[in-house]
């Protein structure tokens, strides 16, 4: 999606030890007109895919995830990041490393908010090595659930987590694929 590339290219700033930070609008500072855009861009992609509900993962999915629940016309959920292993009952559970903080988290969600016969449509900021969203996708199946696809605002193509995830069968939507990135060259995309 060019209007995402463009910001990118024009405000992301590439760290060194790959990590790219967009705080300026998809993280800390957020733009919801870009988010809409992005959402709509979603929206057309699976046009004919039954969704009913958004799943992301806190904290930095919620607020593309927002957006993107008030484009479809579904709830939106989002999976908490708990550092107890010790969870009470009344959750579904699953175990994500994080790539940017380097720690392991217990990811909870309250079992009413994902039933068997749901429709799920899972948005996230990043997909890199797939922890992330292969967590969520575990979440789905536990409560029997489905996976109608996965929503990615910006997929680091030069990491594993993409191919290996499509090719469980899942389809995955990127709007920005870098193919590569370099702290003084900055990003490339994906042609
Ligand atoms: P994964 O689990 O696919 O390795 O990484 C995805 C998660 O890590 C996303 O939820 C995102 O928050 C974070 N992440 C991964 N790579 C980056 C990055 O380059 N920049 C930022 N800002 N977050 C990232």
């Amino acid at each position: 999606m060019k209007l995402l590339e463009d910001r990118i290219r024009a405000e992301g700033e590439v760290l060194p030890g790959g990590v790219l930070k967009v705080g300026k609008f998809l993280n800390q500072q957020m733009d919801p007109k870009l988010f809409y855009a992005m959402a709509e861009e979603w929206k057309r992609l699976y046009e004919g895919v039954e969704v009913n509900k958004i799943l992301t993962i806190e904290a930095s999915g919620i607020g593309i995830a927002a957006i993107v629940g008030l484009v479809f016309g579904c709830p939106v959920v989002f999976a908490k990041k708990s550092k107890t292993s010790n969870v009470t009952g009344g959750v579904w559970q699953t175990i994500v490393e994080s790539f940017t903080h380097g720690v392991t988290n217990t990811v909870i969600v309250g079992r009413e908010f994902l039933q068997p016969g749901d429709k799920v449509l899972i948005v996230d900021d990043f997909l890199a090595n797939g922890a992330a969203l292969e967590g969520m996708i575990d979440l789905v199946r536990q409560a029997g659930a489905e996976v109608a696809g996965a929503a990615i605002a910006i997929e680091k193509a030069f990491q594993p987590g993409g191919e290996q995830i499509r090719k469980t069968g899942v389809r995955v939507e990127s709007l920005a694929r870098v193919a590569a990135m370099d702290p003084e060259t900055g990003v490339e995309f994906v042609k």
